[in-house]
């Protein structure tokens, strides 16, 4: 992927990071099989390619990231599951996690402004169903053979 950074903002050690991250990426799409909010909501902006897009734009252009920008990286779940399918080795994790450390810097630090009233909320069985998931073995089981979810043999959600 071609990327226009001005030398001043290479002088920055994570954009320059960026920068090289981003020029590996071939737009392949190739990640989007294996991501999970592209899955279930199929619009490009929620795949890992989209994404890619939408924080270059917002470190090239060194804006403060606006909602759309904001909407669509809060929904990435940082799985990473986009970096196993990945055939050219775009290291996605730093450019999401660039991303997430420019908005709230240029919200004025903190942490992420969780009152976006258009958050993605989605329900944990339509995660499960997504992932292919059993949702008792997935909340429900640890690695001891105990089942966390039962206090005196009662279940905590019911
Ligand atoms: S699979 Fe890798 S190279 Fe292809 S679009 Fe996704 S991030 Fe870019
Ligand atoms: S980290 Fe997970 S949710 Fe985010 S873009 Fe990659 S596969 Fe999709």
């Amino acid at each position: 992927m071609q990327t226009n950074f001005t030398e001043a903002q290479l002088a920055d050690p994570d954009t320059a990071r960026s920068n090289e991250i981003l020029r590996t990426c071939v737009h392949c799409g190739f990640c989007t099989a294996t991501c999970p909010t592209y899955t279930l909501l199929g619009d490009e902006l929620d795949s890992p390619r989209g994404r890619i897009y939408l924080i270059k734009q917002m470190l090239e252009e060194d804006r403060p990231a606006d909602a759309h920008t904001v909407k669509h990286v809060d929904r990435c779940l940082s799985c990473l599951a986009c970096m196993t399918t990945c055939p050219s080795g775009v290291h996605y994790m730093h450019l999401v996690d660039h991303a997430r450390a420019r908005q709230a810097e240029k919200r004025g630090g903190g942490t992420p402004d969780l009152a976006y009233d258009d958050r993605w909320m989605v329900s944990d069985d339509r995660v499960d169903e997504v992932l292919g998931l059993d949702p008792q073995a997935s909340r429900c089981s640890d690695d001891t053979g105990t089942n966390p979810c039962s206090v005196d043999g009662a279940n905590r959600d019911s």
